[in-house]
C-alpha cells in the first residue's frame, strides 16, 4: 500500500474551492483519507508546512515527516499515575535535579542495571 501525502484545497459546501488548504493522505489500496489538521492554511505550502499534520499523518503512514525524523526529536508524553508522578517530584526534590533530569537518570540506571551496560560508548551521558 502507497500513501500519497499531499496538501489539498478544501471544497466549500457547494463543492467549489474554499481557497482553503490541508495536508492530506490517501492510500492507493483502501487505506482510507486523512485530513493532517484541522486548520484552514492559506497556501498549499503553509499546509505542506503545518507541524500538527506532519506529526498526525506520520503516525498514520507509518512515515514521519522528513523534517521531523532528522530535526530535534519530539517531546514525549508519559501518562503517569499520580503515584509515580510524586515519586518524580520527591526524588527531584530529594536529589536537587529537575524532573527531565530524574528520568535521564532512571534510564542511565536502566540501562546499567537491566541492559548490563554492554558497550559504555552507547550509554547516554550522566542526568545533568
Ligand atoms: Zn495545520
Amino acid at each position: 500500500m502507497a500513501w500519497f501525502v499531499q496538501p489539498l484545497q478544501r471544497k466549500d459546501t457547494c463543492g467549489n474551492p474554499s481557497g482553503l488548504w490541508r495536508l492530506c493522505a490517501e492510500s492507493d489500496e483502501g487505506g482510507g483519507f486523512y485530513a493532517g489538521c484541522e486548520h484552514d492554511h492559506a497556501s498549499p505550502e503553509e499546509a505542506q508546512d503545518c507541524l500538527d499534520a506532519q506529526r498526525f499523518l506520520g503516525g498514520i503512514t507509518g512515515f514521519p515527516h522528513m523534517e521531523l525524523s532528522c530535526e530535534a526529536p519530539l517531546p514525549l508524553t508519559f501518562d503517569f499515575t499520580d503515584e509515580e508522578v510524586a515519586a518524580i517530584n520527591d526524588l527531584s526534590r530529594r536529589q536537587d535535579l529537575s524532573a527531565i533530569g530524574v528520568m535521564r537518570q532512571a534510564l542511565r540506571m536502566y540501562q546499567i542495571s537491566v541492559l548490563g551496560a554492554p558497550d559504555l560508548g552507547q550509554m547516554l551521558p550522566p542526568a545533568e
